[in-house]
């Protein structure tokens, strides 16, 4: 297992409640801090591969409807026109920095079929030893359960067993886990290493998450866990300061940093 310092393959994940508004639009700010740190531990010689979700919020925006919608067929056309946008976004912020990205868009089957299984980690390989950053997304238009959901959080630690990565590392709208929900306590405290997740860990992680995340902390529970069983660590930060993943990956105490479970 490879310490912080030396990760080499690092999977990052951002939540919709770090690259979006409240007002669900595009927090362009923020976007542009994110690809410019990405592309600047790309240069410090890491190997960055990146799960994003925002593609409904950017399609609602782009198409002009007043909200989001309930409705799975109108959530999978705002993903499709959202995705492209996004795409169109990173591609052209990245662009600035001489990196070059590749769109990946995934259902969570792969991991049971072991010939798609294989073609998917081929051309991770090959992305990556081209030097291109993968962006990765579930593929929204045919899968649901990600959209009824939200859950990118797992597709995160699926992609980081299927690539071997170093480390996976979840921004989220909040510092780390806590031992009880923050927004409801205010005399909550931040965790900063979880050395097992039990039923005392899930017991902490109660309820969804803000409007525009959905997951909440459960789902990046399951994610550290499944990870941390294929001996990857997981760290969950605040994704408000990009910045912060240099501190991470720098073994500054950020987050909550969930141990691997056994060296792979
Ligand atoms: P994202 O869009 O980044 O995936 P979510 O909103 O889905 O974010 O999940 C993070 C949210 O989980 C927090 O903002 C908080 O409201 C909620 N939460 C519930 N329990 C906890 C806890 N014990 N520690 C931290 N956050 C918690």
């Amino acid at each position: 297992m490879r310490t912080w310092k030396t990760a080499k393959r690092v999977v990052i994940k951002v939540g919709s409640s770090t690259l979006t508004y409240e007002t669900g639009n595009i927090n362009i700010r923020r976007v542009e801090q994110l690809v410019k740190v990405l592309a600047d531990l790309k240069n410090a010689g890491k190997e960055i591969i990146l799960v994003s979700s925002g593609a409904i919020a950017v399609g609602v925006g782009k198409v002009g409807l007043p909200e989001r919608p309930k409705d799975t067929p109108t959530k999978q056309a705002m993903a499709a026109v959202g995705q492209c946008e996004l795409m169109y976004i990173y591609d052209k912020l990245f662009t600035q920095y001489n990196h070059k990205v590749a769109q990946v868009l995934l259902t969570r089957d792969v991991v049971d079929v072991p010939e798609r299984k294989a073609h998917v980690q081929n051309t991770f390989e090959r992305l990556l030893e081209m030097g291109a950053i993968p962006i990765v997304n579930e593929n929204d238009t045919v899968a649901v359960e990600e959209i009824e959901f939200g859950d990118n959080d797992s597709l995160s630690a699926m992609v980081a067993t299927l690539t071997r990565a170093d480390t996976l590392l979840i921004l989220s709208d909040i510092d780390g886990l806590y031992n009880k929900n923050p927004r409801e306590h205010p005399d909550a405290k931040r965790i900063p290493v979880v050395e097992q997740i039990d039923e005392t860990i899930y017991a902490m992680a109660s309820g969804a998450g803000s409007n525009r995340g959905t997951g909440g902390m459960v789902t990046k529970l399951h994610a550290a866990q499944w990870a941390g069983e294929h001996g990857i660590e997981t760290v969950v930060l605040n994704g408000s300061r990009p910045e912060n993943l240099y501190d991470v990956l720098e073994g500054q105490p950020v987050g909550t940093r969930f141990l691997a479970q056994k060296s792979e």
